[in-house]
């Protein structure tokens, strides 16, 4: 396979670097060089402000969610081209850490099982960073076993009426709206019984509590829903097919996770110096060298899990999608191969 850049895909390139020479925070580059996964650092400023203004700025010059269609706030760009602009915007993508969930996962699932004027209501804003949405799933009763969950949805006339708690919650106090799963029957096998909805984190009876952590920060939250009322209108495919819509958003959470995390050789690079085998350090791994040096003359293969990562447009089904990051990132290559190359 050859990854070198077309003349059109140059062109493409040299169109983006421009841009963001000519537009991004460079006043942020040092503190988000120390940004690690899940936490977006801004030194001074705001990080949530500072996600927006460049998420927004991105999106007014048609640069945000690249590979979504027009109609929904992005560019109709090809997979090749939302890697290259990946890999032209480096460091100030950290930024977009805020709007994972959302675009990548509430977003895919809206395009899959959202009616197509909600589509267009929702996804732009999304897309523009202007509206924060996040992923109401665990539970206090229902983490790993999803389909254990107990928060119940019971129909009223055109609306359904909400009750339950929800946990882990990541960014839940900043955002605008979620996608919740709820128990509709509980009558029937559990993973039978459950519905998807989206709904208005501002919506009545909606309670949001940051959970503080060991280390200063609140990036999850506690939900409690106390006879919030969602219209019929915000449930997101069949009542009782809750499981197959969360399946979707689950598989586009790997792919959107792991996508983030293989951003090139110099991350894999820093990722493998800190890994330990039952040997010794990684990076002393005949196997793990061998596969990071891959790594290394093949750069644009690092961002193959982003080929794939298009939302709501993916080639893949949802078992492909599962093994995409597994195949794709040569992190974790290197590190399975050294583990099998053992156990053979
Ligand atoms: C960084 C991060 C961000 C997250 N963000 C969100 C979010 O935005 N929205 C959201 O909804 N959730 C979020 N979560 C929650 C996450 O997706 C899981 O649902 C949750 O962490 C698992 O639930 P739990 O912590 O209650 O663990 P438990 O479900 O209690 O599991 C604890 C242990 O028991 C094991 N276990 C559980 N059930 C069984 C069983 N039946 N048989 C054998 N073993 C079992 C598990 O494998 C695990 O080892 C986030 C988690 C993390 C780490």
């Amino acid at each position: 396979m050859d990854f070198s850049d077309t003349a059109a895909e140059t062109e493409f390139r040299q169109t983006a670097r421009a841009w963001i020479q000519g537009n991004a925070p460079t006043y942020l580059a040092a503190p988000l060089s120390g940004s690690g996964f899940g936490s977006t650092r801004t030194g001074d400023f705001d990080p949530i402000a500072e996600a927006k203004k460049w998420q927004k700025t991105k999106a007014d010059a048609g640069w945000a969610c690249i590979q979504w269609p027009k109609e929904y706030g992005g560019r109709g760009a090809t997979p090749i081209e939302s890697v290259i602009w990946s890999q032209e915007e480096g460091i100030y993508g950290k930024l977009s850490g805020t709007f994972i969930i959302g675009q990548g996962m509430c977003a895919p699932t809206m395009m899959a099982y959202a009616g197509e004027e909600a589509k267009l209501r929702y996804l732009p804003k999304l897309a523009s960073g202007e509206e924060i949405w996040c992923q109401l799933f665990s539970e206090p009763h229902g983490g790993s076993d999803l389909a254990g969950l107990r928060t119940k949805a019971v129909k009223d006339g055109d609306t359904w009426v909400i009750n339950g708690q929800k946990i882990w919650t990541s960014g839940a106090q900043h955002s605008d709206y979620g996608i919740l799963i709820t128990r509709t029957d509980s009558d029937v096998a559990k993973h039978r019984g459950l519905t998807m909805f989206f709904l208005d984190m501002k919506s009545d009876g909606v309670d949001i509590r940051p959970i503080k952590q060991a280390n200063g920060d609140s990036g999850f939250n506690e939900g409690f829903f106390d006879n919030v009322r969602i219209p019929d209108a915000q449930r997101l495919g069949e009542v009782g097919d809750g499981w197959k819509v969360a399946l979707t958003t689950l598989m586009n959470e790997r792919l959107a996770i792991g996508g983030s995390i293989a951003t090139g050789f110099p991350e894999i690079q820093a990722l493998v110096s800190e890994l330990v085998l039952a040997n010794g350090p990684a990076s002393s791994d005949q196997a793990v060298r061998s596969n990071l040096a891959m790594s290394c003359i093949m750069p644009p293969a690092t961002n193959l899990p982003m080929l794939f990562s298009g939302p709501g447009i993916s080639p893949l089904d949802n078992a492909e999608i599962a093994l995409a990051p597994v195949f794709f990132n040569p992190a974790l290559l290197a590190y399975q191969s050294a583990n099998f190359d053992r156990t053979a």
